[in-house]
């Protein structure tokens, strides 16, 4: 059975149409349009007015990250490397020292995020046994103008809350 070929007429051939100049003007025309209706009245444009319009935050969203700790305020990370091992990025330095409060042997001493290498994959997240690393801060701009202030640690980590409450971040499965 032969294939059934429809012809279709090319358009476009006439002068008019080769020299595209009311093609042109009719896009302008379009353009200028939208353009002078939103410079009078921007009502039905879609932006966001930020920073007076703050962005809503889901559950599941990585922001800068915080440690958790105990309900009598002690830190929960017991110094096991795992999310330092498991940084794609390498930028988690912690140095462990000896905990003396009976909770475990070991407990962070130091605790720096490098927050300028960090690509907020979330696998420290992932990897922390004890839930005692969380990025639920909601804290979605980092800006300051000198590196230094881009490494955040273990007091900052520590004194950081979360933008959520338990519940919710459960709820969030994160
Ligand atoms: S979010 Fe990813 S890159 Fe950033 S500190 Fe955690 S593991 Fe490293
Ligand atoms: S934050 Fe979690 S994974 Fe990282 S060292 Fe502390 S306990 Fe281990």
């Amino acid at each position: 059975m032969g294939a059934k070929v429809k012809n279709i007429d090319r358009k476009g051939s006439s002068l008019e149409e080769r020299i595209y100049l009311i093609e042109i003007f009719k896009g302008m025309a379009t353009t200028f349009g939208h353009f002078f209706r939103n410079l009078l009245d921007n009502r039905r444009l879609y932006v966001r007015h930020y920073p007076e319009v703050q962005p809503e935050i889901p559950v599941r969203w990585r922001g800068r990250h915080r440690l958790t700790s105990h309900a009598d305020g002690t830190v929960k990370c017991v110094a096991c490397f795992m999310c330092q091992t498991n940084c794609p990025a390498n930028c988690i330095m912690i140095e462990a020292g000896e905990r003396y409060d009976g909770k475990t042997e070991k407990m962070p001493v130091k605790f720096n995020i490098d927050l300028l290498e960090c690509i907020y994959c979330g696998y420290c997240v992932e990897a922390c046994p004890v839930d005692a690393i969380r990025m639920d801060t909601g804290i979605f701009s980092v800006i300051d103008n000198n590196r230094e202030s881009f490494v955040v640690g273990l007091e900052e980590l520590l004194k950081t809350p979360g933008a959520f409450s338990e519940e919710e971040y459960k709820k969030g499965g994160a």
